[in-house]
């Protein structure tokens, strides 16, 4: 029973991994043919028992967020605080769990990842737009990395070294097995590696520029890269931020912006600037 159970979460966890991966290539390139991923989706939704496939249908339509980690005593997708018998079951992984309040699968999570905010100062001017996700210290104007891996590792390095993220190797390692689903490359040039469903704070985003450009799984070489880690309660609007950055720099015009700059504060400055207009 046990372990029938663990089974089940975690078959539940790659499926929406799999919606999730889907919904962000549909964001970055709406008119892509996706029949490899909804074949997959297929099969493993085919593969659920009849109740369990019909809840899990019904969460992951209104949000990509149906199968969620428990953060201490909270439903991490509502936040809703759960009561000690319930978060005891989900410890000991024993039966699904659903959120009385969102009804949304539980689970008690391996290696929780936790995202360190740093505090705003008394005194610090109030953020706008793309600035409200990102800082001049996340921005890498000349990735040194020739392989996924490197980038990958490169780009995470940089966020535990700036204090964004306690744990760098589980970090990295959840963003390897996110490329391991379907590559984040969408092409023009662009890739966005990510990490969703980590605790606390909001949405990071990391910008790394690749002069070179690499092979990232693309069909041309990616030179732009936008990484990010995402809280399970900022999902929806990491698509929306998705979609903007697709946009604000969908023309090659748009990109040399970027990939041209050779500091770190004109790497910042092109960012602000090329997204001025699309994300607000
Ligand atoms: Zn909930």
């Amino acid at each position: 029973m046990v372990r029938k159970e663990r089974h089940t979460i975690k078959h539940l966890i790659q499926l929406q991994d799999m919606v999730a991966a889907r919904a962000q290539q549909q964001a970055a390139l709406p008119k892509q043919r996706l029949q490899q991923l909804d074949k997959n989706i297929e099969t493993m939704t085919a593969d659920l028992p009849l109740e369990l496939r019909t809840h899990f249908n019904r969460l992951i339509q209104k949000s990509i967020e149906a199968i969620v980690p428990i953060t201490g005593e909270n439903c991490s997708g509502c936040g809703f605080v759960l009561i000690k018998t319930v978060v005891n079951s989900i410890n000991a992984g024993n039966e699904l769990n659903r959120c009385p309040n969102c009804a949304r699968i539980l689970y008690a999570p391996d290696v929780p990842l936790t995202r360190t905010a740093p505090r705003r100062r008394w005194g610090d001017p109030i953020k706008r737009g793309i600035e409200r996700f990102t800082a001049p210290e996340l921005m890498i104007p000349s990735l040194k990395g020739t392989t996924k891996e490197e980038i990958l590792m490169e780009l995470c390095d940089n966020l535990c070294a700036n204090g964004y993220v306690e744990d760098c190797h589980d970090l990295n390692e959840a963003a390897l097995r996110r490329e391991a689903i379907v590559s984040t490359a969408v092409g023009n040039m662009m890739a966005f590696p990510h990490v969703r469903g980590v605790e606390g704070g909001g949405l990071t985003l990391s910008l790394g520029i690749s002069k070179k450009g690499i092979d990232f799984g693309g069909t041309t070489k990616t030179k732009v890269f936008f990484y990010m880690v995402i809280p399970t309660a900022a999902s929806a609007f990491y698509l929306k931020l998705l979609s903007g950055l697709t946009q604000s720099f969908g023309t090659a015009e748009k990109r040399d912006t970027l990939t041209k700059v050779k500091t770190q504060q004109e790497l910042w400055k092109a960012l602000i600037a090329g997204t001025k207009k699309t994300i607000t």
